[in-house]
Parts: C-alpha cells; structure tokens; sequence
C-alpha cells in the first residue's frame, strides 16, 4: 500500500464526536468504530490518497504525541484488511482504453463490493476476462444468464441447447426475436451474443445432454459449469457428481412457479448439491405417509413461466457465477438460495453443516 485512499462508496461519517461510520449504508460492508479523541477521524480524513503511509504516520503522531507511529500503520493495515482502503498509485490494468471505458462500471460496482486487501480495483474484471463458462441451457434462465455474463465481459462464453426456438419461449426467452423461430437456439443465442459483446469469444453448440459423459468433457474444458436446464431429471446431480470429478465450480439456476433459486458449489469445500435432496428425503421419510393426488402428472398442462423469473433466476446464477470467478462479492458457496416472487421475501433452503451420510454423491456408500 503506497498512497493509501478510503473507497469513495466506503467513505466514513462521523456522528456526534465520538461516533464514526465507514463503508456506507449496505449491510454487510458498514461498519461502525468508537473513537472518544478524534483520533480515528483525523486518520480517516488523511485517507485521501495523497499521502504516503509515512506521512500519515507522522502527520498522526505530531497531532497526537501520546500515540505511536506503529500505531497509526496498524490501524491503515486493519482498514485494508476491511476492505475499505485501495491504493492511489493502482497498477496500470492491462486492459486498452476502450476495454476500459466500457467496464468502467463494473470496475466501480467490483471496487465497492470488493472486501479483499490489496487488489486494483481491475482484478476482478480482469479476471472475467481470462475466464471460459460453459452455459448449459438456453431457456429463460440460460438466457438471460449469457446475457448477464457477456455484457459483464467473461472471456469465453459456451452456450449449449438442443432445442430449435418456438412461439412460447418469447415470453420470456430474451436471446431470441420473432425471426428466430424454427432456428436452433445455440445458433441464434451465439448471434445475439456477438452482437452484444464482439470482444468475447462466445461458442454455442447444439448438443444433447443425454449422459454424464457428455457434461463431463464440458466441466474439464471450462473454468465454471452454469445448469440452466431441468431435463433430463438427472442432470442437476449428474453435473453435481462430474463437478465433482473434474473439481470444477458450477452453479444452477431455476425456478418452481414463482420460486426462484439459485445454487452454487466448489467441490471438496463442503456438502454437495445433492447432500440437501438427501437430507429432504430423510425427513420426508420420517413423516406420516403421502399420497399424491391421484390424477398426477398432466403433461398437457404447460409449464408455468414468465420473463421475471427466469429472468430474476439468470441473473442470480451469473451473480452467482462471477463470485465464483472473480471472489466479488464473495458469496458463501455449497448452499442453495431463494427468492418467493409471491412476496418478494427470501425462502430458506436448508443446508446442510456437513455432508450428508445419505448423499448418493459425496456420502460413505457413494
Ligand atoms: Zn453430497
């Protein structure tokens, strides 16, 4: 840390004399300190990336004799370490000029975000960059998740789907115009992508996902596995087990009606997607017993699904991918999320602590 600056969305506030707030309002980046003699506040206000390390020390130590230069390097390396302080002198990025003013966006929302010590307010976005995705799925959620990823700049965007488009995926379906109809969904999300983003290197293939073999050549190839499709009914745990061989992070995204959820694991870390379905049945099967109503499954019924879902589901499982790939904002992984539209309140997923005994997966008999 040269020129140590306060992050401008980070900067403090102090109320009363003693009382000084940094990081904003958002919860999960606020803070708040006690600093009875203005000693926490006359540092903070040196924080503006004009000085160096040392010159915050002594201009600290002439203000406030009592107290030590060690002093005031510790409490600028606990500001770091807190993620509120970046460098004034940041490295050159890499990245061209227009490259630049394009992310520049992303870069601020990457900066405030960010509570990791000591990157440039570039890192994250540089690394999307050098990163491959392999999107599998181009319904509402792999829709708009692609989208999501190729305007945020992943550097190799793979979109997999067998389908052709119909009339009833424009509702929801934003890859996809009118004219599109008839045309195999890779071809026209591959076309639509370009369009977006010339820079990435966006591949689609029109491939049918109808054994793990197939998945699990696309998880050795890419760095991160996005589950956009639910059929065949195998193959959220199918990607869940050649994720798990080929130690490669993936996440799901879905919905059932208006709940939308999200998934996302790096193996080895901890329960696997299908230590929770296991868990479930457990209990299910500690229950009185349960009868289905007898007409059951009407295939003529359609799918239930709207452009908000999938869309609220894509973009969560891009969110979901970028944490993976960039560690912004670093979202706590190997568990599930989900959001009830119905009331706009989150819905809890149990989670395992652990893996589950009687997970087909990663358990002792697996
Ligand atoms: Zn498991």
């Amino acid at each position: 840390m040269h020129r140590p600056r306060i992050k401008f969305p980070h900067r403090p506030v102090r109320y009363g004399k003693e009382h000084v707030r940094i990081g904003g309002i958002v919860p999960g980046i606020r803070g708040d300190l006690v600093d009875r003699d203005g000693w926490v506040w006359a540092l903070l206000e040196l924080l503006d990336g004009s000085r160096t390390v040392d010159s915050v020390a002594a201009a600290m130590t002439k203000s406030f004799p009592h107290k030590p230069a060690h002093m005031v390097r510790a409490a600028i390396d606990d500001l770091v370490i807190a993620g509120y302080v970046e460098d004034a002198d940041e490295p050159p990025s890499g990245l061209d000029e227009v490259t630049e003013e394009r992310y520049s966006r992303s870069r601020a929302l990457f900066q405030w975000m960010d509570r990791s010590p000591h990157r440039s307010g570039w890192d994250a976005q540089v690394a999307l960059g050098q990163a491959s995705v392999v999107v599998i799925g181009l319904g509402g959620v792999g829709c708009t998740a692609a989208l999501a990823l190729a305007l945020s700049g992943v550097g190799h965007l793979h979109c997999v789907d067998r389908d052709v488009v119909e009339w009833s995926n424009l509702n929801r379906q934003v890859l996809y115009a009118e004219a599109d109809v008839g045309q195999p969904k890779a071809d026209a999300a591959v076309r639509r992508l370009r369009s977006y983003n010339s820079a990435a290197e966006i591949t689609g293939a029109s491939l049918d996902i109808d054994a793990p073999a197939t998945l699990r050549t696309l998880a050795a190839d890419f760095d991160v596995v996005l589950l956009a499709a639910d059929t065949p009914r195998e193959i959220r745990s199918w990607t869940n087990r050649v994720c798990r061989e080929t130690g490669t992070p993936w996440v799901h995204g879905g919905y059932h009606g208006p709940l939308v959820s999200v998934g996302l694991y790096r193996p080895g870390d901890g329960p696997c997607a299908d230590c929770g379905p296991a868990e479930e049945r457990a209990r299910l099967a500690a229950l009185p017993e349960r009868t289905e109503w007898p007409p059951g499954v009407d295939t003529t019924v359609p799918q239930a699904a709207g452009a908000v879902g999938a869309g609220c589901a894509g973009n969560l499982a891009a969110h979901a991918v970028i944490s993976l790939i960039t560690g912004v904002p670093a979202l706590p992984a190997n568990r599930q999320f989900g959001l009830n539209l119905l009331t706009l309140e989150e819905v809890s997923v149990p989670v395992p602590a652990a893996p589950s005994p009687w997970c087909v997966s990663c358990g002792p008999g697996a």
